[in-house]
Order: structure tokens, then C-alpha cells, then sequence
């Protein structure tokens, strides 16, 4: 192949356009990667629609990817110091921060750092090395991009699930981590939520409560480590607040973790917060306008810490892929829409429509995609 082909989102809510672009050869430190598998996230379809305000056009969607190694630019090594080489299979830190400044050195906090841009989010594909998002066939790495090479057992469907979602709900944990016998509630059974699920159990957390709509997705929460699933459709908030009371012996939550991706969510919530508690929020990705909230019983009278969560670093990461790799069937299951490469408008579709919880892009794939 001389070429890599590309979905290119060129005007918003628009088809996507096919492009090709000639491969690179990589530059010292660079690794050009050949995908297997691309995720779609839901930051996709509103990227797609033009709703996130960082998006520069022309832009290969897609900041989610595994593939294998074609070519490095001399010697390059993965965040475990282990020799990157043609062949391997690789995961990538989908953020590049500059790892000189101030929040990323002294505040180590280089998921904030300002210089930070993202593959398939803030970079155009107008001007070399173009291959900077991943719904294409390939992906240049830069020389300061953090990878993680993964073992072969591990199927890159379940590692492409890792690299966003999994990563996103690591940073959740590590800010609030409950602690052992704990009583959880997640809102949101989505491919964030779902990880949440899976990070509290594994933190040990005695009570874990996730909260949706999609009866299938609450499923996989019970698999992952969800003791109780609540469908919002069969509830109004009234019961809902009953039942969680009656779940955490009558205190409301320790943690309440947000993976809805709507900020009404949050407002409902605070409220099943126990006094002392912690409400952390990481399904926001968009703004939303503005959210009316009882501040006074909700936040201050209950002395609740509020925690946002912006986006992972590589430890997050790490982390995910380590999670993952401790059960990696159940984590299969979580991603219910397989879509060949070149149906990426199909899968971001299916995405908007709520259609699928998870869908990732095949690339190559022997079955032609079927589900
Ligand atoms: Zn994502
Ligand atoms: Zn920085």
C-alpha cells in the first residue's frame, strides 16, 4: 500500500469524504501505524455535527485507534521502555501535551496543559503529515506521542475500548477512589460507565449501582461488577432517589460518578449523595448551557466534594489496559457494533442514534462487518 484512505469530515453534518494521502516515511522518533481497529466515540458524532467548538475543517475524525507497527524513525521506545518494531501492536495516548510547561511538570496534570492537542480532535488533515486522526487506514506518531505496546492475547477491539472510555474512567478513580465496602452509583451505562462499573469493583466498592435506560447495556454493568441496575425509563426521580436510599442503608452514595453525558444528570445526582460524599462528572464533553442546581442542600449543607474530569493521561491509560486485560471477554461484549472501515458514517450513525453503546470500525475484516 502507497497510500493511506481516509473518512475526511470536511463540512459539518455532512457525508464524509473519502481522501488519499501518500504514506510518510517516519522521521526520528515518528512510528507510522496501520490500523486494525478504530473506535467511535460518542465526542465523534458531536464533532461530526458540529458541536464541539475545537474542531478545525478539513479533520479525519477519530481519536481512537490500535494497529500495528509499519515503520519507526530510528529507535523508539513505548512508555515501558520495551522496543517498538515493525509488527507490534500499539495503543497511543490520543492527547499530546509539550511535557515543558507548567501543568504538565509542576502541576503534573498534563491532561490540562494548553499546549495539548488531540488526534481526530484539533488537528486538521489540510497540511502534512495529514494522517492525524483515525478513521483511516493509517496513523502517523509523533515523536512525543506516549505508546503502549500490547500483548498479542489481547484483541485490539477490547484495547481500542481502553484507550478513551477506559482511560477517562481511570481518571475518575484516581481522583475519587472509593474506598474498600463502599456504596457506588454510576449514571450512565455507557462504554464510560460500564468501566466505572468494572474500576469499582476492582477498588472494591460493596454496592454498585448503575443507572440507565438501555436494558442490554445495564446488562454488561452486572457482568462487569454492578450489584443493582436501575432503569430510568421504569423510574421517576422520586423512586429512583427511594431506591438508591434504600440501597446505601439510608445515606445516598459515597461516590456518585456522572458517565450520562448530560448535564441534567448532574443535578438528579448530587442528590444521592451521601453528607461527606463525592460527585465526580466525566460524561460531559460538550458545553450545554447552563444547569440549575440546588446548591445549598445538594452541595454546601452536605459538605460534597464536586470533582470534574477532563480527558486522561497516559497512566489512565495504562491503567484501562491492565484492567482489561484481567478479563477481556467481558469487556468484548461491551462493544456491540462491528462496522467495516468503510461504513464509518453507518457506525457514527448508529452511535447518534443510540442504536449501539460502543462501535468500533474494522479494518480488513474477514467477516465484512457483520455484527
Ligand atoms: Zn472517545
Ligand atoms: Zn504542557
Amino acid at each position: 500500500m502507497s497510500h493511506a484512505y481516509a473518512h475526511v469530515l470536511t463540512k459539518f453534518g455532512e457525508p464524509l469524504r473519502d481522501r488519499k494521502f501518500p504514506l510518510p516515511v517516519p522521521e526520528r522518533g515518528e512510528i507510522l501505524l496501520r490500523l486494525e481497529v478504530s473506535g467511535v466515540c460518542g465526542s465523534d458524532v458531536h464533532q461530526w455535527q458540529g458541536l464541539d467548538p475545537r474542531v478545525p475543517l478539513p479533520l479525519i475524525l477519530g481519536h481512537e485507534g490500535v494497529g500495528r507497527v509499519v515503520a519507526t524513525g530510528g529507535e523508539v521506545r513505548d512508555v515501558q521502555s520495551a522496543m517498538v518494531t515493525p509488527g507490534d501492536r500499539l495503543a497511543f495516548n490520543r492527547g499530546v501535551s509539550c511535557m515543558a510547561c507548567r501543568t504538565c511538570l509542576v502541576l503534573r496534570q498534563p491532561a490540562l496543559c494548553p499546549h495539548r492537542w488531540v488526534y481526530g480532535i484539533t488537528r486538521s488533515c489540510e497540511h502534512p503529515p495529514h494522517l492525524v486522526g483515525c478513521y483511516s487506514t493509517h496513523v502517523l506518531l509523533a515523536s512525543n506521542v506516549q505508546t503502549l505496546c500490547l500483548d498479542e492475547a489481547l484483541s485490539p477491539v477490547v484495547a481500542v475500548t481502553a484507550g478513551c472510555s477506559g482511560a477517562t474512567a481511570a481518571h475518575c478513580f484516581e481522583e475519587v477512589r472509593p474506598e474498600f465496602g463502599s456504596r457506588v452509583v454510576i449514571q450512565g451505562p455507557g462504554p464510560i460507565g460500564a468501566y466505572c462499573a468494572a474500576f469499582a469493583k476492582a477498588s472494591g466498592a460493596e454496592v454498585i449501582v448503575v443507572v440507565g435506560g438501555t436494558p442490554s447495556r445495564l446488562e454488561a454493568c452486572l457482568e462487569l461488577g454492578a450489584t443493582h441496575v436501575i432503569n430510568r425509563r421504569e423510574t421517576d426521580a422520586a423512586e429512583r432517589l427511594e431506591e438508591i436510599l434504600e440501597l446505601t442503608g439510608g445515606e445516598g452514595a459515597d461516590v456518585v460518578y456522572e458517565a450520562a453525558g448530560v448535564q441534567e444528570a448532574v443535578a438528579e445526582g448530587l442528590k444521592w449523595c451521601r453528607a461527606g460524599g463525592a460527585y465526580v462528572s466525566c460524561g460531559v464533553a460538550e458545553p450545554q448551557g447552563g444547569l440549575e442546581i440546588d446548591f445549598f442542600h445538594d452541595i454546601a449543607r452536605k459538605n460534597v466534594r464536586l470533582q470534574g474530569i477532563w480527558v486522561s493521561d497516559m497512566r489512565h491509560l495504562v491503567e484501562a489496559v491492565r484492567l482489561v486485560e484481567a478479563q477481556p471477554q467481558t469487556f468484548e461484549k461491551l462493544v456491540d457494533g462491528r462496522f467495516p472501515f468503510a461504513d464509518a458514517e453507518k457506525a457514527l450513525q448508529a452511535v447518534a442514534d443510540r442504536e449501539v453503546g460502543k462501535a468500533v470500525l474494522m479494518h480488513d475484516d474477514p467477516t465484512g462487518g457483520a455484527k
